[in-house]
């Protein structure tokens, strides 16, 4: 802002007093460390969470019975998250902020996936690609043919070299194609539990360090490790693991000069769980994709695990805002143009025929 350029107007000390003298009576100086450009982006993805406890926090059936709560942690469930805020509080602490927490749809939210399989692979390159590839149809190590907005943006002026991922899941590699988009992706996972304890700790270094990273991508995945497993305790422990991660990477942002004023946040996740009572929660997945994955796998119910296609997106910061909604339903694809607004850049760019930004992200 601040240059040594010699004009009729004085001397190069002269325009630097007459420059500082302007930016710190200007209304913008509270907002001076936050330029326009530099934005930057942390999306955090929590594998297979679903919105019902997300906002309406355990399932106190669920939590009741014995074959997938120990009978002796649901008191000490009941006690703690009680109640849906009490689970992911930073979560729900955001919309006072002036941010998003969206997907209640005991409130009339609704986001959905419009692939048609709603288990990972398929749903992280729908969302990291702005659009549905019907021919992932499973979750095997194959390099993703499609080109993730991480991927774009790594071949960008100005993100080349700043976009990394940290990820539980060993198959995160092959989704953002890290052998032809050159986005580092660390997926070394140590075998024990938490697994994803040591994802963070690895995606808070890249935050804490001076090394120019301006998108920062961690994908979680304990919630749905657990689920699978019918722990409902550990997936709700989970989930408050992460909420608190979360938080704490959010503040390391706003206590970081580099990060401060212009990162905005993102937290989504791949798919839901089946919605009905019962053993539903452990899994996800529609009709279809059992069918073609686990042909001798028989569900009692021919739709699948319906509601497994349900899910929710929270955001703060200066490239996310709440904002009217109507009655669309919102898809997974849109965060991939989402994420790109807030950073500034043009989703058209990218893919114009990728799903539109949510409305909580209309650029700077
Ligand atoms: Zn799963």
């Amino acid at each position: 802002m601040i240059e040594l350029v010699k004009d009729q107007r004085g001397s190069p000390v002269r325009r630097i007093i007459l420059a500082l003298t302007i930016v710190l009576l200007s209304p913008a100086f509270a907002r001076a460390e936050a330029p326009a450009d530099g934005q930057r982006l942390i999306l955090v993805t929590m594998d297979g969470t679903r919105w019902q406890e997300v906002f309406r926090g355990p399932d106190k059936a669920l939590v009741a019975e014995p074959k997938f709560t120990d009978p002796d942690r649901q008191q000490t469930i009941e006690q703690a998250w009680g109640s849906g805020p009490a689970v992911m509080p930073f979560l729900h602490s955001l919309p006072a902020q002036g941010g998003v927490l969206y997907g209640n749809r005991d409130a009339g939210d609704c986001m959905r996936l419009t692939n048609p399989m709603w288990f990972s692979y398929p749903g992280y390159n729908e969302m990291l690609t702005g659009r549905p590839d019907p021919a992932i149809t499973t979750n095997d190590k194959i390099w993703n043919r499609n080109v993730t907005f991480l991927e774009w943006l790594n071949h960008r002026p100005g993100f080349a070299g700043k976009v990394r991922v940290y990820a539980t899941w060993d198959v995160f590699p092959y989704i953002i194609n890290e052998q032809r988009s050159g986005v580092p992706v660390n997926a070394e996972s140590p075998g024990a539990r938490p697994t994803e304890t040591r994802t963070m700790r690895l995606a808070q270094q890249a935050l804490r360090s001076a090394n120019g990273l301006r998108v920062l991508y961690v994908a979680l995945g304990d919630t749905d490790t657990f689920g699978h497993e019918g722990n409902y305790a550990q997936y709700l422990a989970s989930m408050n693991r992460d909420d608190d991660f979360i938080a704490e990477l959010w503040r390391m942002a706003q206590a970081d000069p580099a990060w401060r004023g212009r990162t905005t946040l993102i937290v989504t996740t791949d798919h839901g769980r089946g919605a009905k009572p019962g053993a539903y929660w452990k899994e996800h997945g529609s009709a279809a994709a059992w069918k073609l994955n686990s042909p001798d796998y028989t569900i009692a119910d021919p739709e699948g695990f319906k509601g497994s296609d349900e899910i929710w997106l929270a955001a703060i910061g200066p490239g996310a805002h709440a904002a009217p909604v109507g009655s669309a339903c919102f898809t997974q694809g849109q965060v991939a143009a989402s994420a790109l607004t807030a950073l500034g850049e043009d989703w058209k760019a990218f893919d114009a025929g990728a799903a539109a930004p949510l409305p909580f992200f209309t650029g700077r």
